[in-house]
């Protein structure tokens, strides 16, 4: 099958348009369905690296005196504009990552819209409060921060530019976005429609590379935030660097989330937040429930039905949209993944699936794990890829201590028809975000992020406002001055 041609008219977005260094660093953009390069882009070099910054500090002043309402509009118009062009954007999603287009076209460029629609709808509600002190009083204000910048992981490249943009534009400030190395087509695309809806130039601005050019916005002076999707070695690194300069950060970082499913449960149900919750996106997803825990009565018959799910998966060409399961995003986080599942096996694991399939690109087929214990690498460590560990429990009160048992706190999920149980269970979770008879999903008002090692601060909903502004604090006197002398 011939593919669309993936290569964008330049590397960077800086200032309203698109441009080219080639004397930056070549990046091979890599189809992971079949291994082939179907782009090339440029690392952004220092100069294009000031430049993006130079252009977002220019326009960001004037941005935040602008009507938030228009500013509003304008958000709203680029959702518009997604949603009519969802196909395109997301075919360029699955050259981008791989996600099977069945995937794409409900959950990237949709969820990227959402974000700028459900910002932009709130633009003008961005509000202080007033304090009385007897006749005097205070009122605070919300404050743009300034130049924000975004770096991206390479699992939802439109999703998470939009997801960090629509807030910080929608407050007053500007970004500078650098999209993961290995994903780099769709925060160009995103960069490209929000100027056709009518957003100034530099605003919103894109630059490629590795680590190296997110280290350099990091610590560059003209920088007020900095929110990071991504592991949580790079997470400890960037909030290091950032806190040097005492900027702001948000950090969306890696989990190992529980899912616990009680005797009661609906038994398809859970199977099927499960099924979501580690084989969607072929489990590159943060927020995936790869720690199962079954209870005693139930583990049996869940794993008969969980295994006889996994095998209905379509496994197959992305573009196809009968497809329903794709490849790893890259080479490299596939040989991960197949070393995890070789430790899981050393170490004494059942392993159904596996394998890595014997065609071009990076396939892995769904996996699950079982004879697990607690202790075991599978069972501790970020996998981030189709491997599920499933393992039992007999009280609530165990689960509970075994599924906080880890270092990370992004999400978790419970399944059970006892009311009572699961809001005892979901508010006993030490995680950020907590899904009750569902798994995964996140609209754009509601907030989203990890606690633990898996991060700070919250994305989407009221709460990100805050974060991309600061209040200011203003006393009003209203009487007489008095001084001791
Ligand atoms: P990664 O940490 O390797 O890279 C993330 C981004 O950080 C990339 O753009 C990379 O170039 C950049 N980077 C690397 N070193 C840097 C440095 N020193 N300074 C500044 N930037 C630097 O993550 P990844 O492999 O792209 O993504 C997978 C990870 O992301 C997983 O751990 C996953 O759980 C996590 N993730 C979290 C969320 C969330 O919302 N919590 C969402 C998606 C992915």
């Amino acid at each position: 099958m011939t593919l669309p041609n993936a290569q964008p008219k330049a590397s960077h977005f800086i200032d309203g348009d698109y441009v080219e260094d080639a004397a930056g660093t070549p990046i091979p953009v890599i189809y992971p369905a079949t291994g082939e390069t179907i782009a090339t882009v440029h690392a952004a070099t220092p100069a294009i690296v000031d430049r993006a910054l130079e252009s977002a500090v220019r326009a960001q002043a004037q941005w935040a005196a602008t009507d938030p309402v228009e500013r509003g509009r304008i958000l709203r118009r680029a959702a518009d504009l997604i949603r009519d062009r969802n196909r395109e954007l997301s075919v360029l999603e699955t050259l981008d990552t791989g996600k099977p287009l069945q995937e794409t076209l409900v959950a990237d460029a949709t969820s990227g819209a959402d974000a700028l629609e459900y910002f932009g709808g709130l633009a003008a509600d961005v509000t202080g409060t007033t304090m009385q002190f007897g006749g005097d009083w205070a009122y605070t204000l919300r404050k743009p921060l300034g130049v924000c910048v975004g770096i991206g992981a390479w699992n939802y490249p439109t999703q998470i530019a939009c997801w960090k943009g629509a807030p910080a534009l929608v407050t007053g400030n500007a970004m500078v976005f650098k999209p993961s190395e290995t994903t780099p087509l769709c925060a160009l695309k995103v960069a490209e429609i929000l100027h056709e809806a009518g957003l100034p130039a530099g605003l919103f601005n894109v630059v490629q590379g590795m680590g190296e050019v997110g280290s350099a916005l990091t610590t560059d002076a003209r920088v007020a935030k900095v929110s990071l999707t991504g592991s949580v070695p790079t997470g400890r690194k960037v909030a290091a660097a950032a806190s040097e300069g005492m900027k702001h950060v948000t950090m969306e970082l890696g989990g190992k989330s529980p899912i616990l499913v009680f005797d009661d449960a609906n038994i398809d149900d859970a199977v099927s937040g499960a099924i979501n919750g580690n084989f969607y996106s072929s489990g590159q997803v943060c927020s995936n429930g790869t720690r199962v825990f079954v209870q005693d009565g139930m583990f049996q018959d869940f794993l008969k039905r969980l295994k006889a799910r996994i095998g209905a998966a379509t496994i197959g060409d992305p573009m196809d949209e009968a497809s329903n399961f794709g490849p790893m995003t890259t080479q490299a986080q596939m040989e991960i993944v197949l070393r995890h599942i070789q430790t899981a096996r050393d170490e004494g694991a059942a392993v159904h699936g596996g394998q890595r399939l014997d065609r071009d690109g990076f396939w892995i087929e769904p996996t699950v794990l079982t004879d697990l214990t607690d202790d075991m690498t599978c069972v501790r460590e970020e996998i981030f890829g189709p491997v599920m560990s499933v393992l039992s429990f007999a009280t609530e009160e165990e689960a509970l201590a075994r599924a906080n048992d880890t270092q990370f706190g992004l999400s978790a999920g419970v399944f059970t028809r006892d009311l009572a149980r699961a809001h005892r269970v979901a508010t006993a979770f030490e995680a950020g975000t907590v899904w009750i008879n569902q798994y995964n999903l996140t609209p754009a008002g509601m907030p989203f992020g990890g606690s633990k090692a898996s991060g700070i601060g919250r994305e989407n909903a009221r709460m990100a406002m805050d974060h991309y502004t600061e209040a200011q604090t203003i006393y009003v006197g209203m009487g007489p001055v008095e001084a001791a002398f």
